[in-house]
């Protein structure tokens, strides 16, 4: 099993409390910290840390938020994080890429585009064998979620792989641990089908703000993506929704992106905050890395 087919990483759940920072929603920059010095005594993360889960955020709050000084940002959003999760607990989850390369959406960073020039092969699903060896190995290393991901637009014409994907569900939620896909766009009868097989999380990134968005995918919009989230909802499955820095965005697009994940009728119950791996072949294969940006 290759390193980019089986991976290891670790999760913190965030949800969106009345800082709409919880530990991973108001991204700094190195120029915030030196604002510090000529802050006002409470800052707006400091203004909303404390109070009910809201849905109502502006855009103006979100950015002064953001705008908040660094060790507001840190110490805030670890009093909410702390409120709401055991501080010492991380989730130890496992990703594995069931068909990988070959995909015909146009995302600008990425490798698995069949219209792209990358190492990256187009190879076929993985059997159930290789699917459950996996899951298997994953949990004997610690791992209490497997997440499967697959490199296409959709499932459209996809049946017998789709069956497949719900038989691996299935078949893993009965060595007891969650589930959890990235298999592109679903509909709402995809989505009802993957819960009655029993998973736990869909994985469906939003990338980056609305307006910047149609500059990094043109082959599916912001609303398909957020209409998928909908329907994952809808199906009472968790949702694992976040976005990529360094893809040329500015502030104000991470501005955009947390605004418009805060706003949802309903929060993900993970934000994957992910940086731009360049990769060869890419159009943004000479990206440059971002000057120290993080969540707080
Ligand atoms: S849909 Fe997923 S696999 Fe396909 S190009 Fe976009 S990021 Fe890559």
């Amino acid at each position: 099993m290759s390193a980019l087919r089986f991976a290891t990483h670790y999760t913190i759940r965030a949800r969106f409390y009345s800082t709409a920072s919880s530990s991973r929603m108001a991204a700094v920059t190195t120029e915030n910290a030196a604002k510090a010095t000529t802050a006002p005594a409470l800052s707006a993360a400091a203004l909303h840390a404390s109070g009910p889960l809201r849905n109502d955020w502006s855009r103006q709050e979100i950015q002064a938020i953001y705008d908040s000084p660094f060790m507001d940002l840190m110490f805030y959003g670890a009093k909410v994080h702390r409120e709401n999760f055991n501080a010492r607990e991380v989730q130890q989850c496992t990703l594995l890429s069931i068909k990988t390369g070959g995909c015909t959406e146009d995302c600008k960073y990425c490798p698995q585009s069949s219209r792209y020039d990358t190492a990256v092969k187009a190879q076929k699903m993985l059997d159930t064998g290789e699917v459950l060896d996996a899951a298997q190995r994953a949990k004997e290393a610690g791992s209490t979620r497997f997440c499967m991901g697959a490199a296409w637009r959709d499932l459209a014409g996809r049946k017998s792989n789709f069956n497949k994907i719900l038989s691996y569900v299935k078949a893993i939620r009965g060595m007891g641990m969650e589930v959890c896909c990235t298999l592109g766009m679903l509909n709402e009868t995809q989505a009802k089908q993957l819960k009655e097989a029993g998973l736990t999380a869909y994985n469906h990134n939003l990338d980056t703000s609305r307006e910047f968005y149609p500059k990094i995918i043109s082959t599916r919009s912001y609303d398909e993506r957020l209409s998928t989230i909908g329907h994952a909802q809808d199906a009472g499955i968790s949702v694992c929704s976040g976005g990529i820095i360094g893809l040329g965005e500015q502030e104000e697009d991470r501005v955009g992106l947390l605004h418009t994940l805060s706003t949802l009728p309903k929060h993900p119950e993970s934000v994957p905050v992910n940086a731009l791996l360049a990769v060869p072949g890419t159009p943004l294969e000479n990206q440059e890395y971002p000057c120290l940006r993080w969540s707080a």
